[in-house]
């Protein structure tokens, strides 16, 4: 595996595959890596010729400095978790790399982008559509893996990928989580032991809703679902949306859409969380 740490030198090694016709994946991640990154990761080997995994932690998503300043930092050991993997080249730039200007850019990403993350988290999915079409304009790939945990994110990279009418394929992955049935995240690092038992009521308060889900309208969900997160004082929540999963849009009918995933997103402690849970998907 190559590790480059330029922009300059990624475009050039990349050149010499293109020349051959050899498909490129790519892999977006800022690090800290597991389990979840690494099935993405398979994947792109299985489907490219070349795999590209960027590690970089863009500081335009972060809309809590804090948050930034924490971010669980391993590159060593990212790096070789990569090799053992598959992965063709490790794309680790500075800050200075990426930005070399600041970024002014705006993007208008529409409603998908405004709900849920967008609505808490200002200025988050601009910071992603950034960093993202830089790394799309340099690395140029086929296709591009994304996890399903960020399940909004998929929404809005497919968005951008309109807007600027670029070729790349977007994949949306499954989300890998514990036996415990806690979604693998880099901030769970984070939790002390106390908020990672209590983080786990999470997922087992989405299956459970999955399960019940015929004795329920929307609003009875919505209701059940945040009346059993706030059984757990250390849970706090920020939203639980039941949305089609194509548009976002929030539904009110269980016949509304083919397509109905929950959505959530809570602070355990200090850290934030986000799970989802499909309810339903017809083809
Ligand atoms: P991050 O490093 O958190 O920006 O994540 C990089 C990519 O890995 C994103 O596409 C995430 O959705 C994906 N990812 C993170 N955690 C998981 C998980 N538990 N299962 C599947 N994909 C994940």
């Amino acid at each position: 595996m190559e590790r480059i740490k330029t922009v300059e030198e990624v475009a050039k090694r990349l050149q010499v595959f293109k020349e051959k016709n050899k498909r490129i994946g790519l892999v977006p991640t800022m690090g800290a890596l597991h389990k979840g990154h690494l099935e993405l990761v398979k994947r792109s080997v299985r489907e490219n010729d070349v795999t590209v995994v960027s590690i970089f932690v863009n500081p335009t998503q972060f809309n809590d400095r804090s948050d930034l300043e924490n971010y669980p930092r391993s590159e060593e050991e990212d790096c070789k978790l990569l090799e053992a993997v598959g992965c063709t080249i490790a794309f680790l730039p500075s800050t200075q790399e990426m930005y070399p200007e600041p970024d002014e850019r705006v993007f208008n990403l529409g409603p998908v982008a405004n709900v849920m993350e967008g609505a808490f988290r200002k200025g988050h999915f601009n910071g992603v559509a950034q960093i993202v079409s830089k790394l799309f304009y340099i690395v140029r790939p086929d296709n591009a893996y994304f996890g399903e945990k960020d399940f909004q994110q998929i929404a809005v990279i497919r968005q951008l990928v309109k807007i600027l009418s670029l070729k790349v394929n977007i994949v949306a992955c499954p989300i890998v989580r514990e036996s415990s049935g806690l979604a693998l995240s880099s901030r769970n690092k984070r939790l002390n032991e106390e908020e990672k038992k209590t983080a786990v009521n999470l997922s087992k308060i989405l299956f459970e809703s999955k399960r019940r889900m015929n004795d329920f309208s929307i609003k009875e969900m919505k209701d059940w679902v945040t009346a059993c997160i706030k059984e757990f004082p250390l849970l706090k929540p920020d939203y639980y949306e039941i949305v089609d999963g194509d548009s976002l849009k929030s539904i009110s009918d269980w016949s509304e859409s083919k397509y109905i995933v929950g959505c959530i997103a809570v602070y355990c402690g200090k850290i934030r969380l986000i799970d989802n849970i499909c309810y339903k998907k017809e083809e």
